[in-house]
């Protein structure tokens, strides 16, 4: 007997024919004597109909206000597979995130959980109630509906797993595990047996959305076994393979790249003819932070005369109108000659834990990428991460050119 967190995404349970085969491949675990906690997503689109509507209504909004909204999809699927599992003969309810409760902050939009008393919960499950938890939702500390940002429902799977002791937490997606790569974008990208926390902690953060950023941080603070899995192949209980997602040393064969992000949520502003003193650079990114708008990859050049510099960086799509008008209104105060904005742009991430002893890895992206006559925009580096911005028309030709370069395609 296992205690299990199974949970599944948007496209798992995109309608009630699909709902009846979760609440199958849950009722297949339960009867093979398994205590089990399922996590489901709102239906494919849900979210994204909601978030539209929010947007529709007022061009600001309370944040308050839009989590009550878009947190709807996840009551709808939690009740529904509750329902299905009934049908099947299995003792089942539903709990939203008020209900059990699940504490956060009051971040509204992307709140952090703080705690979950699962105590209630394991002494359902010991009685053979199957708890189906709705993902994404949380309470403030004023009993407000919170949502954990987008793709949040890992994250809530996983700190459930941790709450209730589970010896597994299986995310069920439209894939069958972790790749090298978007297996949707590269036909040839390689299904991974493993993959490390800190491999995955940089592939989710760099645009991997198959989980969550901070349901891999979660995982790995609690040491939760997550694997990744299809909810598409035939119900079985037999561990049939996705990816686990493990502790670095598990792994015995290490690549030195293990894969390769991109993400598309990215823009890029250039300021021309900045003042070359002291103060400027705190002078730019000073207001940018106070209004929480994340500046990520960031160069700077300095002009031919030694005077003036130019100054590049990257924020976010949803925030790059922001930044832009943010920077316009402070062009006397800042002095820059010229606000140069592109939002035509993606970044490409190659990552692996084997880049911290091996050199060239760099030299290959920059090889692998001029021989397609692909441009470097911006160049950002970490310990075992590479990232390079180049023109959003280049991400296929790119992703496909690097994987290539790296020996990561699949024989066929
Ligand atoms: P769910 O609705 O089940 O949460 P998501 O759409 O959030 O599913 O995540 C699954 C998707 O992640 C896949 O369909 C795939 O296109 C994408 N993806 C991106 N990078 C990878 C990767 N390296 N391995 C597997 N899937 C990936
Ligand atoms: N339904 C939410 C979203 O679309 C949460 C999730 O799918 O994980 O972001
Ligand atoms: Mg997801």
């Amino acid at each position: 007997m296992a205690r299990i967190v199974m949970k599944f995404g948007g496209t798992s349970v995109a309608n009630v024919a699909r709902i009846k085969a979760v609440a199958e491949r849950v009722r297949a675990e339960v009867e093979a004597g398994n205590e089990v906690a399922v996590v489901v997503s709102a239906m494919a689109g849900v979210t994204n109909e909601f978030e539209g509507y929010v947007r529709e209504t007022a061009r600001l909004f309370d944040l308050r206000e839009y989590d009550v909204v878009v947190s709807a999809g996840e009551q709808v699927t939690s009740g529904l597979t509750a329902i299905a599992l009934q049908a099947q003969g299995v003792t089942a309810r539903s709990w939203l995130g008020w209900q059990v409760p699940i504490r956060t902050d009051d971040a509204h939009g992307s709140a952090r959980i703080e705690d979950i008393d699962g105590s209630e919960i394991v002494r359902r499950m010991g009685e053979g109630q199957v708890a189906v938890f709705a993902g994404f939702q949380g309470v403030d500390p004023q009993g407000r509906v919170t949502t954990l940002g987008r793709g949040g429902s890992d994250t809530s799977a996983v700190a459930i797993a941790a709450a209730v002791g589970a010896d597994r937490c299986d995310i069920y997606t439209d894939v069958d595990g972790i790749y090298t790569t978007d297996p949707r974008v590269v036909t040839r990208a390689q299904k991974l047996a493993m993959i490390s926390f800190e491999e995955m902690l940089e592939l989710a953060s760099q645009g991997a959305k198959v989980l969550q950023t901070r349901a891999v941080e979660m995982a790995m603070r609690h040491g939760v076994r997550v694997q990744v899995r299809s909810s598409f192949e035939a119900p079985t209980t037999e561990t049939t393979p996705g990816t686990l997602v493990v502790d670095e040393d598990e792994i015995v064969e290490q690549q030195i790249v293990s894969g390769i992000a991109y993400s598309r949520d990215e823009a890029k502003i250039t300021l021309t003819g900045v003042p070359d003193r002291p103060g400027v650079a705190a002078g730019i990114f000073g207001p940018l932070t106070e209004e929480h708008i994340n500046v990520d990859m960031i160069v700077q050049n300095v002009s031919p005369s030694g005077e003036a510099t130019d100054l590049t960086f990257t924020v976010r799509k949803g925030d790059f109108d922001r930044a832009v008008k943010l920077l316009q209104d402070r062009r006397e105060q800042l002095g820059y000659q010229e606000l140069r904005p592109d939002n035509n742009v993606c970044k490409i991430s190659v990552i692996g834990v084997g880049m911290r002893s091996h050199a060239g890895v760099a030299q290959t992206m920059f090889k692998a990428l001029s021989e397609r006559g692909i441009n470097i925009q911006v160049i950002s580096t970490s310990e075992i991460k590479i990232s390079v911005l180049v023109a959003e028309e280049y991400t296929e030709l790119a992703l496909r050119s690097l994987h290539t370069a790296y020996g990561l395609d699949a024989e066929t």
